[in-house]
């Protein structure tokens, strides 16, 4: 467990011993010379007070931070990787860490260690392709994709709800853009274009997810139709003038 946020708020019993993440103090982040590197148990309120880190993406931290919307109590112990190892469609570090373009570290349970890209960790609803025992031990955000200008957009049926729709877009410096669906799908998709796309070219692209979720937070044909605006509307504000159609 890390920080206990979802853990203890629900019966566990298939669990037989707990191993407490936190106490291993892995610094919460480091600047390393790829760019930076997240500690799993870097908490949402340590990623939210980053400032002045130089990076053009650092806006990015507290939007996704803010998309949870968990008490201050949740903030102060939820953690990056617990976020994303629980896997929930609105799992915002899932967005954060799969637009920025990371690399999960993962100590295997075999003694092993592996480099995942974000994107190819979680497969489904509460599923990821960690084995048991695997720890995710860091997320490391390379300096190309620190460098690029994003936007998030969310949605959601209530002003305090859970996300049915959290998109994130980022475009480079040299023009690339990367856009990326979560909490409308049942894993997150990315999406990525060596230039702007026009609103013809992202509208096609997204049409290519197979299915939306559907669960309370929201119905499937409305979650098509929020994630198609909210990324046009991410395409507009990332665009040089004038915005291509
Ligand atoms: C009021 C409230 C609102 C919430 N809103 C949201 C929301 O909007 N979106 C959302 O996604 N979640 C939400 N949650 C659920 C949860 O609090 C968060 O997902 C949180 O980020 C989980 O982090 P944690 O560190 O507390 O994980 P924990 O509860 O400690 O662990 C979660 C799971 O991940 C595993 N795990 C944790 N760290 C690692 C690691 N480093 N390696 C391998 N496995 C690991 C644990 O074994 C456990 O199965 C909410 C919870 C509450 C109470």
């Amino acid at each position: 467990m890390a920080g206990g946020s979802w853990f203890f708020s629900e019966p566990q019993p298939a669990v037989t011993g707990l191993v407490d993440l936190t106490a291993l103090a892995w610094p919460a982040v480091e600047a390393t010379h790829r760019g930076l590197r997240l500690a799993a148990t870097c908490t949402l309120a340590e990623l939210a007070a980053l400032d002045r880190t130089g990076w053009a993406a650092e806006p990015l931290f507290r939007e996704c931070c803010r998309a949870l919307l968990g008490s201050f109590k949740v903030w102060n112990v939820a953690t990056v990787g617990g976020n994303l190892c629980l896997a929930l469609p609105a799992g915002p570090m899932a967005a954060l860490a799969i637009a920025l373009d990371g690399s999960l570290e993962i100590w295997r349970a075999d003694g092993t260690l592996d480099n995942v890209d974000a994107v190819d960790l979680i497969v489904g609803p509460g599923e990821t392709a960690l084995a048991r025992g695997d720890v995710l031990r860091a997320i490391d955000l390379p300096a190309r994709a620190l460098s690029g200008t994003t936007a998030s957009r969310k949605a959601s049926l209530r002003p305090l709800g859970r996300s049915a729709a959290f998109v994130v877009g980022r475009r480079d410096i040299d023009g690339r853009f990367t856009i990326v669906v979560t909490a409308a799908t049942a894993h997150p998709y990315r999406f990525r274009f060596d230039v702007l796309p026009t609103r013809a070219g992202l509208r096609a692209a997204l049409e290519t997810i197979p299915a939306w979720h559907d669960d309370p937070h929201g119905s499937p044909d409305w979650r098509r139709a929020i994630t198609l605006r909210l990324a046009e509307e991410i395409r507009v504000e990332l665009a040089p003038d004038p915005v291509p159609a």
